[in-house]
């Protein structure tokens, strides 16, 4: 067996109101697997997700992605971590109107320090191989859905993060454009890339990850692993 990508242990997360979001959850994901977070709306999907992500901190247990405690590191820290290992790909894709798709893509990397013609480079081979390239002078607004779905998973992808999480990938899309995140998201994982999928599509999970996490309350109520 690889050794753990992920680990949370006996995660716990509330918030000043309402039941915890988060209670003792106990995850460990492995390189290479493909899994989908699963649970109805409220059920705490996001809360985990932000949690690996270091964008929020547990109130209690830990959390370990590739050996780093992500639920102690600072501000600057965890932006650091963020860089460097994680890619994020969001429901309503957060891309940023007034920069071209290949400036959108090319963001993560010149805030790592990458030199501009590098990242213009490896810019353009992501939108290559994501059969965007065409696109790479337009704006995000002049895109389908499907198409700046595509442009935020090249900007998830562009500094080579170990992680890719998603945060209901096709939650704002139709069902072809759906369809086609999905198949990317697998192809991404057969090349080898550790993905976490958060959804409430129990046929995205299915098309897109070979074991599937069920959340209920803030819990984890079933870890199945299945045939794809
Ligand atoms: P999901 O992604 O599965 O829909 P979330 O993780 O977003 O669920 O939310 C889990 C619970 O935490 C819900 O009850 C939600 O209302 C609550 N919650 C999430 N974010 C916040 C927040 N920033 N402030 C207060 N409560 C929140
Ligand atoms: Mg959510």
């Amino acid at each position: 067996m690889t050794s753990p990508v992920i680990e949370l242990r006996d995660v716990g997360r509330a918030y000043d109101e309402g039941p915890p979001a988060l209670q003792a959850a106990s995850v460990t994901v492995r390189a290479g697997e493909a899994v989908a977070i699963l649970g109805p709306s409220g059920s705490g999907k996001s809360t985990l997700l932000n949690l690996i992500a270091g964008l929020d901190r547990p109130d209690s247990g830990t959390v370990t992605v590739n050996g780093v405690r992500v639920d102690r590191l600072g501000e600057a820290g965890a932006a650091r971590y963020r860089r460097e290992s994680i890619g994020m790909v969001f429901q309503f894709f957060n891309l940023l109107d007034d920069l071209t798709v290949a400036d959108n893509v090319m963001l993560p990397a010149q805030l790592a320090g990458m030199p501009r013609a590098a990242a213009r480079r490896r810019a353009g081979d992501l939108l290559e191989t994501l059969g965007i390239a065409r696109h790479a002078r337009a704006y995000p607004g002049r895109l389908s859905g499907g198409q700046r779905q595509r442009v935020a998973v090249a900007r998830a992808l562009m500094n080579r993060p170990p992680l890719l999480l998603a945060d209901e990938p096709t939650g704002a899309l139709d069902q072809a454009a759906g369809e086609d995140v999905a198949r990317l998201l697998r192809d991404l994982n057969d090349e080898g890339q550790t993905v976490v999928v958060v959804t409430h599509d129990l046929r995205l999970a299915e098309s897109c990850t070979s074991r599937t996490i069920e959340l209920v309350d803030g819990r984890v109520v079933a870890d199945v692993a299945a045939a794809r």
